[in-house]
């Protein structure tokens, strides 16, 4: 059996990543791994155990207590914390306002590296976050980074939240975005970056589907075909 193919997408907050991902998996049949979300579901824990997400050793502590396993539903691979999944509730933004913190914790990052190494167990897969192709994957030829100016994924991010049904203030979600992405490009560990040898999309004039479309046709340039992989003229597709 072939190596399974990783396709790294990285990039900020709002910045396309999981709505171009997704096509992008569907597209070559791979399964869509959502990292972001495995670190929203440990700062859901920590707040539905009514611990401080500044309290590190609390943070550790559930980190390596709680049971993750992986439920594939619809092309995607879902974590559960304890058994449960907890679905749009990692959305929340009380969520999104806490969640670097919680991301910046090294311990938290080991534990969700791993898994996230892990899951090539079921084969091809489309991860998006921050450091997938810098630290989780470093060796995938694959590898994205997307982009777009600060106002569109602000505009991006509130119309989420409107979809939701989530009141927000425009004004909180464009500081809210600003103060994540600065919080992530500027941890000591992981931080967002652009991965050595990734293809960088600024995708402020695209949609989701022209974007997806230029990272199919860089994969496919490749030799990559849907849920199969031939190598022609590159060394090496498969990743640790
Ligand atoms: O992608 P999303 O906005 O859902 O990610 C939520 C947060 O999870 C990010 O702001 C970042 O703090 C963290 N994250 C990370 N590494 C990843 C993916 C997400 O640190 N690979």
């Amino acid at each position: 059996m072939s190596e399974p193919v990783v396709v790294a997408i990285d990039g900020p907050s709002a910045s396309g990543k999981s709505t171009v991902s997704r096509l992008v998996a569907k597209a070559l049949g791979y399964l869509y791994v959502d990292s972001g979300a495995m670190y929203r579901a440990i700062t859901w824990k920590v707040l539905r155990e009514g611990f401080d997400v500044n309290d590190r050793e609390q943070v550790v502590a559930l980190v390596h207590r709680v049971k993750l396993d992986f439920e594939i539903v619809e092309g995607a691979a879902r974590m559960r914390v304890d058994g449960v999944d907890p679905g749009e509730a990692v959305r929340a933004p009380e969520v999104a306002e806490r969640v670097s913190i919680v991301a910046a914790v090294p311990e938290v990052r080991q534990v969700l590296v791993a898994q996230q190494r892990s899951l090539t167990r079921f084969g091809s897969l489309v991860m998006e976050g921050r450091d997938i192709g810098s630290v989780v994957f470093p060796e995938t030829p694959f590898k994205f980074y997307l982009d777009a100016d600060p106002q569109v994924r602000a505009q991006r991010r509130a119309k989420d939240y409107a979809a939701m049904q989530i009141a927000t203030d425009p004004n909180r979600v464009a500081q809210a975005l600003a103060q994540r992405d600065r919080l992530d490009s500027s941890r000591a560990v992981a931080p967002l970056q652009i991965a050595l040898g990734a293809v960088v999309i600024n995708n402020s004039n695209l949609t989701p589907e022209q974007t997806a479309q230029i990272i199919l046709d860089h994969i496919r340039q490749a030799g990559v075909r849907r849920g199969a992989m031939t190598v022609t003229g590159r060394q090496g597709g498969g990743c640790r």
